[in-house]
């Protein structure tokens, strides 16, 4: 088994909004995982991993944007795991600290044109379709195994919960979370923050990794802020206040918005007294360094 020991704490945190709802705020540590293997990116890689070492594969190709975490976390486990890397990145060459990041744990990068970026098998198949080591990771690490790897953040809990928030991308987190709750038969119901525009895929994402969605499952449709990395002066206030007012880092890309929407739902006294939240800090911060300009 290809592992390493972490440390992701549930740790609290007080805000005078949590202390006027009464409601206790948990945080998921996940983003102390690793400083560039972040958060759920290991939970997702593990399996794959383990299973691309056990079928003897030897280069890891995979999928993403220019300030892709899920680039960077495959970059730095397969340069820890004696893997090759090779990275699709969409859109023109550019030049960024996070690509640069990638290059230096020995990615190679391919920069793809938006159209050809669209399918993932078919350039999988044209550039390494003959080669028997090379093994295939969707974009954002969305697989089966990935919401194996997530579903096992519930187990490790301490404490019981009334809610759990997360944000979501392709959806693969939160299917592992409702996996890890269904398995556990825990009543914890699950806040899922599509950070895309026109978050009802999600569900969809969700089923197609085999998960059934039941009443534990909430999504938040509106906390998407205009798109996928996009932000308002509202958002970047809120990361700024949050970040000021808890210690806890957060960005604006994920888990800025998840905390947004906490605290709105909050207002909106949507989330009854007396209950138990913990909100999973999925990392991501070197996303910041695509934002500095906004702070
Ligand atoms: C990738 C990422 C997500 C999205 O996870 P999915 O499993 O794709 O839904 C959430 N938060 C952060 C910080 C991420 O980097």
């Amino acid at each position: 088994m290809l592992t390493f020991d972490f440390y992701s704490p549930e740790e609290e945190i007080f805000h005078p909004l949590y202390a006027e709802k009464k409601v206790r705020v948990f945080v998921k540590r996940d983003d102390l995982i690793h400083p560039y293997i972040s958060g759920n990116k290991w939970r997702k890689l593990k399996y794959p991993l383990a299973e691309a070492k056990y079928n003897s594969k030897e280069n890891l190709v995979t999928f993403g944007g220019a300030w892709s975490n899920h680039l960077l976390a495959t970059a730095c486990a397969g340069a820890k795991f004696g893997f090759q890397t090779h990275g699709f990145v969409r859109g023109e060459r550019v030049d960024n600290p996070v690509l640069k990041l990638c290059s230096l744990f020995g990615m190679h990068l391919t920069f793809v044109d938006r159209t050809s970026y669209k399918d993932k098998k078919d350039l999988f198949e044209q550039h390494f379709g003959t080669d028997a080591k090379a093994y295939f990771i969707d974009e954002g690490g969305y697989s089966v195994l990935a919401a194996k790897g997530c579903s096992e953040l519930i187990g490790e809990l301490t404490h019981p919960y009334d809610h759990i928030f997360c944000a979501c991308g392709t959806g693969a987190t939160a299917a592992g979370l409702l996996m890890g709750l269904q398995q556990a038969d825990l009543t914890t119901q699950l806040h899922t923050i599509p950070v895309l525009k026109g978050g009802q895929f999600i569900k969809q994402a969700i089923t197609d990794l085999g998960i059934t969605l039941d009443e534990r499952f909430h999504m938040h449709l509106e906390y998407h802020f205009g798109g996928y990395a996009k932000t308002k002066p509202e958002l970047i206030a809120f990361v700024q206040q949050f970040t000021k007012g808890t210690g806890i880092l957060i960005e604006p890309t994920y888990t800025g918005k998840m905390f947004f929407a906490l605290h709105d739902l909050l207002q909106k006294d949507e989330i009854a007294e007396g209950q138990r939240l913990l909100l999973v800090h999925t990392g991501g911060l070197t996303g910041l360094l695509g934002m500095l300009d906004k702070f």
